[in-house]
């Protein structure tokens, strides 16, 4: 649809008209005009298109004009997720992105599959023709080709017995994800472009269990994300679309009539040079009339659309933002700490739920500790609450430091932090723990010059096979107070 409003509107061979003389009292640089008072209230990005319109209309510079409203087309295919359109066609192509999507699920399938399966493993030569199979897809029938591989790739890894079962799960979870991402390449290729780079940069170190691990996580984790932004880019895509259709369907209409007005009126004024007689010119005058009023007919629906499609942009960047600002409040600031960056108790509570969940599917140890800082009442008071802000800041960082990227740090309250730490037995955890406070001691810190000292006692506990959330932070609880009553910076292990 745009494509073909794109293709009628005045090309660079053939530039928007100049304004007509003063017979004619809306020509194209009203349109112009009407336009830039629509552009006007744009913010952001699309605020520069007002000025540059704008001196393009008082210097007349019709060149100007034309290429900001290039510019205006282009940018608007940029901010709706749109490859950016050739100028010299003015067409939109085919979106990028496929390919970087294509590279980094061969790369996965190439280098993560035979990392996790055993060297000379007939599943990771297999693998690695998927891989070049993905590679080579470059339509909706290859890409079926594709999928069908990646499915029997699935379907074998998970008869394969001899794989352990976390190994099996999570080949099972990766390639069931890269076979939804191609399935959805079809219409969402621009979509593909920020999972691809996540992947490619995570597939940048030597690869291992955690680390496709965390890939997964980040595939998942991105791929939500990005379906929801894009989903309030569409609606922005559909009204900037139908904007610039009007605006420039309605140019192109204005500047044809325009120019059929001024061949006829230059007709009508030689046959004035012929009139003898006032019978002779009434007729050649109602004609001027009628055509004026015709032309003058045509402004006007001009200017109800393009005040509707004005609107109705508006309309939509207001959607826009509410959206945004809601997928921003639910996504980041509902799970995460303020202060500390950490997650909070919510956000916690649902990363326990998750890693209970998979620690009972692949069967392995998963720990939680639960940390309170020592006599930080007296630290606020000494010091005073900026002092405790920055102190919980700087745990925080030490904690992040020490720990594994996997492991889980959240806020569960004023100075006390909940640690999940998956795959870990519970004297490893303790251990975990234990290196903290030790590195605690070393990066010490400084608030105003001054050395301070902050040390915390913990309770970990290694989660029960069916146990419930709650149970399991009173036992963890119980281990942070026994802690405390032995004396403080140190850690106990639940009952
Ligand atoms: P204990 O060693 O037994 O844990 O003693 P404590 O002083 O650390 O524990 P208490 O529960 O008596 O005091 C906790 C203090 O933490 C009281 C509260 O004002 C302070 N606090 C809670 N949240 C924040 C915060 O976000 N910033 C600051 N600066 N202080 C906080
Ligand atoms: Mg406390
Ligand atoms: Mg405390």
């Amino acid at each position: 649809m745009l494509k073909r409003v794109l293709h009628t509107r005045p090309t660079a061979a053939a530039p928007i008209a100049p304004p007509a003389e003063a017979a004619v009292a809306i020509g194209p640089e009203a349109v112009l005009r009407l336009l830039l008072e629509q552009l006007r209230p744009l913010r952001g990005e699309m605020s520069v298109f007002a000025p540059r319109l704008g001196r393009a209309l008082d210097q007349s510079d019709w060149a100007l004009a034309s290429r900001t409203l290039l510019d205006l087309v282009e940018m608007a295919a940029e901010l709706t997720g749109r490859a950016p359109v050739r100028r010299e066609t003015i067409e939109f192509e085919p979106p990028a992105g496929t390919d970087e999507w294509q590279a980094a699920a061969a790369m996965l399938l190439d280098r993560g599959m035979p990392a996790l399966l055993a060297a000379g493993d007939a599943l990771a030569t297999r693998a690695r023709s998927a891989a070049e199979r993905v590679r080579s897809v470059s339509g909706p029938r290859q890409t079926e080709g594709a999928l069908q591989e990646m499915a029997c790739l699935v379907d074998d890894c998970a008869g394969h017995g001899e794989l352990s079962l976390q190994r099996q799960g999570l080949l099972l979870d990766l390639l069931r994800h890269l076979s939804a991402n191609m399935a959805g390449l079809a219409e969402q290729q621009s979509w593909a472009h920020g999972q691809a780079a996540t992947v490619q940069a995570l597939l940048d170190g030597p690869l291992s269990v955690d680390m496709l691990q965390a890939a997964l996580a980040n595939l998942q984790d991105v791929a939500a994300r990005q379906s929801r932004i894009k989903e309030s880019r569409d609606q922005a895509r559909d009204s900037v679309e139908r904007m610039l259709q009007t605006f420039i369907a309605s140019l192109d209409t204005m500047a044809a009539s325009t120019g059929q007005y001024h061949a006829r009126i230059s007709a009508y004024s030689s046959e004035l040079a012929d009139v003898r007689g006032a019978e002779q010119l009434r007729p050649i005058l109602a004609a001027v009339q009628r055509e004026t009023a015709t032309l003058e007919n045509h402004a006007r629906t001009v200017s109800a659309q393009a005040g509707a499609a004005r609107s109705e942009l508006l309309d939509a960047q207001k959607r826009i933002q509410a959206l945004e600002a809601k997928l921003e409040e639910m996504s980041e600031l509902a799970r995460e700490d303020a202060l500390t960056q950490s997650l909070n108790r919510r956000g916690m509570m649902e990363a326990l739920g998750r890693e209970m969940h998979r620690a009972r599917r692949y069967h392995t140890p998963l720990c939680v500790a639960l940390l309170d800082i020592d006599n930080f009442k007296q630290l606020n008071d000494r010091l005073g609450h900026q002092a405790g802000d920055n102190a919980l800041v700087h745990l925080v960082r030490v904690i992040r430091a020490t720990l594994r990227q996997m492991d889980v740090i959240a806020r569960f309250g004023g100075e006390e932090f909940m640690l999940l730490l998956p795959g870990t037995t519970l004297p490893d955890a303790m251990q975990a723990v234990t290196r903290i406070q030790r590195e605690l001691t070393r990066s010490i810190f400084m608030y105003e010059h001054q050395k301070v000292l902050v040390t915390f006692s913990a309770g970990a506990a290694l989660v029960g096979i069916d146990e419930g959330q709650d149970q399991l932070i009173q036992r963890v609880d119980a281990a942070l107070y026994q802690a405390k009553r032995e004396g403080k910076n140190r850690v106990a292990a639940a009952a």
